[in-house]
């Protein structure tokens, strides 16, 4: 009976010992999921991949990533294995005209490779000829098929156009940004910084005003998105909530 007893216990204390080895193991190393393995691979552009790009397929790249990044599993990648990958040429699929907000790059919202897009920053994500010149660059000399106008939310210069600032240099950008001011209707009262959804209000007209210009201001570009080789779109991104909102156009 003693031996029988020693047997039970040894036999107990043996699968609760596998069992709780067991549950450790797997919590500290879960096996991953395809979608996990799938985030592992680096996947830079090449000449091949670029030349399969449609503006389409440019767009809904931009569509996942942003998902990812507002889910919070952006890619794991191997930045230093991109560097070396993207050392000889670049093949961007995108231009992305966008703020200079610290909070907006577009590297981290649209969860992007290297190489994967030009990225075109300034206050107030305005045109002018010299930002044309780098859009015309990025489709017609290195074949991005999209083109990407991205304003955001409680944007700093959007209110200081809205406020009628005046600042050495800046004073001029701003200027840039008064025609989506003045296109907001009249009903929409206080037409202040204070008011959160005059401010969104014009950062979204001023997204479509910059659009206006690139197909008003360069026949380059004009013709290659009348010819469906390039596609021009807009966007907001929030800065509460990560999400990039593409802006419906006609
Ligand atoms: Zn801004």
């Amino acid at each position: 009976m003693k031996t029988k007893g020693k047997i039970l216990l040894f036999t107990i204390l043996s699968l609760f010992a596998v069992t709780f080895f067991t549950v450790i193991g797997e919590s500290q190393q879960k096996p991953q999921t395809a979608e996990q393995k799938m985030r592992r691979t680096s996947d830079t552009q090449t000449k091949e991949s670029q030349m399969q790009m449609t503006p389409q397929t440019a767009l809904d790249i931009l569509k996942k990533g942003n998902e990812r990044f507002i889910n919070n599993v952006s890619l794991n990648r191997d930045l230093q294995e991109q560097v070396r990958e993207t050392a000889e040429a670049q093949y961007p699929f995108a231009t992305i005209l966008s703020c200079q907000d610290s909070r907006t790059s577009n590297e981290q919202v649209f969860d992007l490779n290297k190489g994967d897009a030009f990225s075109i920053r300034i206050a107030g994500n305005i045109v002018n000829d010299d930002i044309l010149g780098g859009m015309e660059f990025g489709s017609k000399l290195a074949g991005a098929k999209l083109i990407v106008v991205l304003g955001h939310t409680k944007c700093g210069a959007v209110k200081g156009a809205c406020d009628n600032a005046k600042l050495g240099n800046l004073t001029g950008l701003l200027d840039k940004i008064k025609p989506a001011v003045d296109s907001i209707p009249m009903s929409i009262q206080p037409r202040t910084s204070k008011n959160e959804q005059f401010v969104d209000l014009v950062a979204e007209a001023n997204v479509r005003e910059a659009m206006k210009q690139v197909r008003d201001k360069s026949p380059i570009l004009k013709e290659m998105i009348d010819k469906n080789q390039v596609a021009l779109v807009g966007g907001i991104y929030s800065v509460s909530t990560g999400e990039v909102k593409f802006l419906v156009t006609d």
